[in-house]
């Protein structure tokens, strides 16, 4: 969602003659979009900024000036102590006030002194963005939804990104429309807790309602020219049965699905309060599985939560392997500040966490090889984004996000074919082109294979 807004941004500069740059050092603007959901990214931004502040030095302060910005949550958690700790930042601002940068960046340069902005405030954003422009590659984000009401015990997104708020319907449509139309295949949807969108049909020519997020998909699959359509990340508990059936009907969904399971111990997940335990997601994942048979799991994982016993994590040891997920992102819990786990007495020695981290990542990189190597043999349909570190290669998406390489020419840049799957890596696969088949016939390929 960092990088969604981080072009939303740019979106909103353009008019008032800012262009992306690569590096920091002739830039007028410099904005860090920051993540805080754990303490590492945190600190991140910390380091980064005194290396822009050796930049800034630099330059002269009248006629050269360059403007710091740190926006997304770290700015909103931190507010004014980042100024603390970086006195040469000119601006904070929270991820849901960054359509106000044109203001910010002229007060920026009326003032001395920084310009804060972490409202929630109680307008959309999204209604006073710009259009997207058009993305540089075939696949793209776009944010449905955004903040959390659910209140994990270790988790900062409701106090940085806000309470729940789907995006109304026709500017979702309208924004995937726009998308397709400059050339993207493929479009992620994006959302804290996505699969609970409820977006507002009320500026349609439909009367006033709702439609689910698995109406959205049905919706957004009419599309001619899309190809693929994700969506990520999802809460188990609002897992509903429009979605679940979407996996069965759509098509252009692919067999992929992101849902963060945590913890495999129920005691863990109530102390979390997740809202489910193991067998209700066990029970989800089937329901899924029976609606659409191909479909992979990848997940979340936090291990060393306070209070977890070499028990509880051998429970989530035991789901890793009952769900067989294809992929998983893990991470040592981090105590996080205003989070109740934080003040938790019961905290898991660094230690402990960091051993038992390596025992689940090894767990996961086996399933992840061996799904890989599974696909060897077969044929698969690929989007083929961009251009591969070698002369002649290309560098795909699968269905199951893995990455592809494929020997083929550049003008096929953009195109979904079917590949012969020659070789499995822990993170990727190698292919082999086969002819292009027409385009009614995809769906019906990668259901065969
Ligand atoms: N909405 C998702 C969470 C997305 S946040 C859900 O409900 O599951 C992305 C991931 O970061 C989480 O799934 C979690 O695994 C991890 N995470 C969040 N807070 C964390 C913390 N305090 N310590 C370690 N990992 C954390």
């Amino acid at each position: 969602m960092n990088v969604y807004d981080a072009d939303r941004m740019a979106d909103v500069l353009r008019p008032l003659d800012y262009a992306v740059t690569d590096t920091a050092d002739d830039a007028d603007l410099v904005i860090l979009n920051t993540c805080h959901i754990r303490e590492r990214a945190a600190e991140k931004v910390y380091s980064e900024l005194g290396r822009l502040s050796q930049i800034k030095e630099k330059r002269d302060p009248d006629a050269d000036r360059m403007i710091v910005a740190v926006g997304g949550c770290v700015a909103q958690a931190e507010g004014k102590e980042i100024v603390r700790r970086a006195p040469y930042v000119d601006m904070v601002f929270g991820p849901q006030t960054y359509h106000r940068l044109p203001e910010m960046i002229a007060q920026a340069h009326r003032q001395s002194g920084v310009v804060l902005d972490t409202d929630f405030p109680a307008e959309s954003k999204f209604d006073h963005l710009p259009e997207q422009s058009a993305p540089d590659g075939y696949s793209a984000f776009l944010t449905v939804q955004e903040g959390c009401d659910k209140f994990c015990a270790f988790c900062v997104v409701p106090y940085t990104r806000g309470a729940e708020f789907s995006r109304p319907t026709k500017q979702v449509m309208g924004e995937a429309r726009r998308l397709v139309a400059s050339g993207v295949k493929e479009i992620t949807l994006l959302g804290q807790n996505v699969n609970n969108y409820h977006g507002s049909t009320e500026c349609s020519t439909e009367s006033v309602g709702e439609w689910s997020l698995g109406r959205l998909i049905g919706e957004l699959s009419e599309i001619e020219g899309l190809t693929g359509i994700r969506y990520v990340t999802s809460y188990p508990a609002d897992m509903n049965d429009d979605l679940i059936n979407a996996h069965r009907d759509v098509d252009k969904l692919m067999p992929y699905l992101h849902l963060p399971a945590q913890s495999g111990s129920d005691r863990v997940l109530k102390a979390m309060n997740r809202r489910h335990t193991s067998k209700d997601y066990l029970d989800v994942v089937a329901r899924l599985r029976d609606a659409q048979p191909n479909l992979a799991f990848s997940s979340d994982f936090i291990v060393g939560f306070p209070g977890e016993s070499e028990k509880d994590f051998e429970a989530t040891l035991s789901l890793v392997r009952t769900v067989g997920f294809v992929q998983a992102y893990s991470f040592k819990y981090s105590p996080r500040p205003g989070t109740p786990a934080a003040a938790n007495e019961l905290q898991v020695p660094e230690k402990v966490k960091s051993e038992r981290l390596g025992r689940l990542q090894a767990l996961l990189n086996e399933q992840q090889l061996a799904f890989n190597q599974g696909w060897v043999g077969k044929q698969m349909d690929v989007l083929l984004e961009q251009p591969g570190r070698h002369e002649g290669q290309l560098v795909g998406r699968s269905p199951y996000m893995q990455a592809v390489h494929v020997d083929a020419p550049i003008e096929m840049t953009g195109e979904v074919v079917t590949l012969a799957i020659t070789g499995a890596h822990g993170n990727s696969l190698s292919a082999e082109l086969l002819s292009a088949p027409p385009a009614q016939d995809q769906t019906e390929k990668r259901a065969m294979a």
